[in-house]
């Protein structure tokens, strides 16, 4: 019993662990994101401003233009990676949180089913009742 409880506990302190460093993780990915958006922004502005200044000028040249727009779609590239990466993070926490709270109802009480045949309380995401043995779903 003692060393249920302990386990228990353990449990929920991995599970903590596991929420900050995915918080910590996406909000590092944000920020990163963040700053190559403003990149991207301040290319888009420079290029504008350049394409403007070459055609006022006369001398319009679209083989300046392409080394900003190479960096534009560089940035564009570097930040589809990055939300790649972020949902790889959050399926993976997923995953791992889910499989704690299936195996102890009280730590997911929103998540739980009444079996129609037997009346248990049984975890949302499991097929059959835990008791009886009844399809959930
Ligand atoms: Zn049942």
């Amino acid at each position: 019993m003692a060393l249920d409880f302990k386990q228990g506990i353990s449990k929920q302190i991995t599970k903590l662990n596991m929420k900050t460093s995915t918080f910590l993780e996406e909000n590092k990915i944000k920020t990163f994101i963040g700053t190559l958006e403003n990149d991207i922004r301040d290319l888009k502005v420079k290029a504008g401003e350049l394409g403007y200044q070459m055609w006022r000028s006369g001398n319009f040249d679209p083989n300046q233009l392409i080394p900003l727009y190479k960096e534009i779609s560089t940035k564009e590239a570097q930040i589809q990676e990055q939300e790649q990466q972020m949902k790889e993070i959050v399926a993976k926490n997923q995953q791992v949180l889910g499989q704690t709270s299936s195996e102890s109802l009280s730590s997911a009480p929103g998540n739980a089913v009444i079996c129609p045949k037997c009346g248990a309380s049984c975890p949302a995401n499991v097929n059959f009742c835990k008791k009886c043995g009844n399809k959930l779903h």
